[in-house]
C-alpha cells in the first residue's frame, strides 16, 4: 500500500467514526500540513474499491470498515445512522448476495452497495 493510502486508513481508523474528505485532508499531515486534495481523494477511491473503507452519501463522510476483516471488494456494507447524535454503526445484512446477483442478472456489473438506514439509536430513543 503506498503511503497516502495507509496514511488515509490510518486516519479513518483512529477516527473510529465517519470523517469528512475536508477533514481528512487537514489532518493528513504528521506536521499539521494539510494534502493536496486529489492525493486523498485517490486514496479514498481506491480504498473504497477494495472495501476497507464506505462512503456513507448521505452524510457526506468516510469510514474505515468494521464489518469485515481484510479485502472484501464485494460486501454491501450497511449503515445505521442517528439523526440524533449523529452515530454511525456497520452492521452485516443478510441480503448483499442477492442483490448482486438481480444486477448482474440484468446486466448490471455493480462495484459497490451502500445501505444507509436513518433513525434514532438505542442512547437517543431512551433520551427521547
Ligand atoms: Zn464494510
Ligand atoms: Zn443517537
Amino acid at each position: 500500500m503506498t503511503a497516502p493510502r495507509r496514511r488515509v486508513l490510518e486516519l479513518l481508523l483512529a477516527a473510529g467514526e465517519p470523517v469528512k474528505a475536508y477533514d481528512l485532508i487537514a489532518r493528513y499531515g504528521l506536521d499539521g500540513q494539510a494534502a493536496k486534495p486529489p492525493t486523498v481523494y485517490r486514496a479514498l477511491e481506491f480504498l473504497e474499491r477494495r472495501g476497507v473503507v464506505h462512503r456513507i452519501a448521505s452524510i457526506s463522510a468516510y469510514v474505515a470498515c468494521t464489518a469485515v476483516a481484510g479485502d472484501a471488494p464485494a460486501h454491501a456494507a450497511a449503515f445505521l445512522i442517528c439523526d440524533c447524535c449523529g452515530a454511525t454503526e456497520e452492521v452485516a445484512v443478510a441480503g448483499g448476495d442477492a442483490f448482486a446477483d438481480a444486477a448482474s442478472a440484468a446486466g448490471y456489473a455493480i462495484e459497490r452497495t451502500t445501505i444507509e438506514g436513518h433513525g434514532r439509536c438505542p442512547a437517543c430513543r431512551v433520551a427521547a
